[in-house]
């Protein structure tokens, strides 16, 4: 067979939640909450299922909840934006990654993306023709360091993907890094793709967007996920927002991939997000307690904590405890430890030598924290 991805294999989330199960570890790999949605939003669902469209939506979303992430958008940004011209629901934020990258990169197009970075990006961009350059982040910080970006930029960039809050480092830029990114594309004919999907689980007083940087959106595809927010991630409800020209591309993928996203899951949302306008800033402070649970349970093992700004990741150096690479560690503290992690070099082109840092996912319940907290101790 000839593999238009020969590099690419099963991901590393299927293969440590599989082995998690295998064994019986506690899993703080693949990132998802243990704990249930909002009851009353697993109500409207059931009530949308039973008793409303369980036929095709519009292409574009229904216009109830595109007109709710508008509400979310103006509340949280005080940007407004278009609904039926800039707003299209996808399913998963996935979704909406491949859809406007496969409708903006041609053959030998240069993307920019950031090392590491999340993994479906780059296999993405290789299906679409287009080629990745890296500029690496460096620990403990993960900020980007902008000389080295605008040293990458070449007359054959036309994507430059972002993705802050930070899977996998749990970093988050500054406003700062906003601007620097404008300053860098501004007379250049680029776009960014901005990965938003923890927009709502930043723990720093000023929370970042590109919904916040009028220039920049106006050429910006800002993608999110009531995955995250919601704690659905089974729902893959996602959405996407671009200026006019841009949604017009991106729905001529969409159109094609799924056409549309599962209808009475959209109208549970919308009825949700209208009836709870400010659900979504509950869940800064819902995760800072999680992830202060588990730092504060690990505070004397032997490793290192690194910082964490958002998402809901949190990073170990474990250089005190063992010379294993960080994907043999990960093996070996499911079979001996009982905790299933995954090891960050993956998410990387190039991993630093000697890196030995590993993911552990903080969306679960206090005592599973604490649990596991108490098994990475005894290391
Ligand atoms: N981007 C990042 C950074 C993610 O962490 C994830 C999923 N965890 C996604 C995109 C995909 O989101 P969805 O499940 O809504 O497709
Ligand atoms: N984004 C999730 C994570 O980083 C995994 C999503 C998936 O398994 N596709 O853990």
């Amino acid at each position: 067979l000839l593999s238009k991805l020969p590099a690419t294999g099963v991901t590393i989330f299927t293969k440590m939640s599989a082995l998690a199960n295998e064994k019986g570890a506690i899993n703080l790999s693949q990132g998802f909450p243990d704990f249930p949605p909002d009851p009353r939003l697993l109500e409207r669902a059931s009530q949308a299922l039973l008793t409303g469209n369980n036929q095709y939506s519009p292409m574009t979303g229904l216009p109830l909840l595109r007109e709710a992430i508008a509400d979310l958008i103006a509340r949280h940004y005080g940007r407004n934006v278009h609904v039926a011209d800039e707003i299209t629901v996808t399913s998963g934020a996935s979704e909406a990654i491949f859809d406007a990258i496969t409708a903006l990169i041609k053959l030998g197009d240069e993307v920019i993306l950031f090392d590491p970075a999340y993994d479906l990006y780059e296999p993405t961009v290789t299906l679409a023709g287009g080629i990745c350059k890296r500029v690496s982040l460096e620990a403990p910080t993960f900020r980007p360091d902008w000389q080295a970006f605008e040293a990458t930029l070449t007359a054959k960039t036309r994507l430059v993907l972002i993705n802050t809050p930070h899977n996998p480092t749990g970093s988050c830029w500054l406003a700062e890094d906003v601007e620097r990114l404008w300053q860098a594309v501004q007379h250049r004919d680029v776009y960014v793709l901005s990965d938003e999907v923890y927009e709502f689980i930043q723990f720093n007083e000023s929370v970042v967007s590109v919904h916040k940087h009028q220039r920049l959106a106006e050429r910006s595809i800002i993608v999110s996920s009531f995955g995250k927010s919601f704690h659905l991630t089974g729902w893959k409800v996602g959405y996407v927002v671009a200026p006019a020209d841009i949604t017009a591309e991106l729905r001529k993928v969409h159109q094609y991939v799924t056409f549309c996203t599962a209808t009475p899951l959209q109208q549970a949302l919308a009825e949700h997000l209208l009836a709870l306008p400010e659900e979504s800033a509950g869940l800064a402070g819902l995760y800072r307690q999680k992830r202060d649970v588990l730092r504060n349970a690990l505070a004397n093992s032997r490793f290192h904590l690194l910082p964490c700004d958002g998402t809901y990741f949190q990073l170990l150096d474990y250089s005190d405890i063992s010379d294993l690479d960080d994907v043999a560690f990960c093996e070996w503290l499911i079979d001996e430890v009982g905790v299933a992690a995954i090891p960050i070099s993956v998410f990387y082109q190039t991993p630093p030598n000697g890196q030995r840092l590993i993911r552990l996912c903080f969306a679960k319940e206090d005592d599973t924290l604490v649990e596991a907290a108490q098994r990475l101790s005894a290391l």
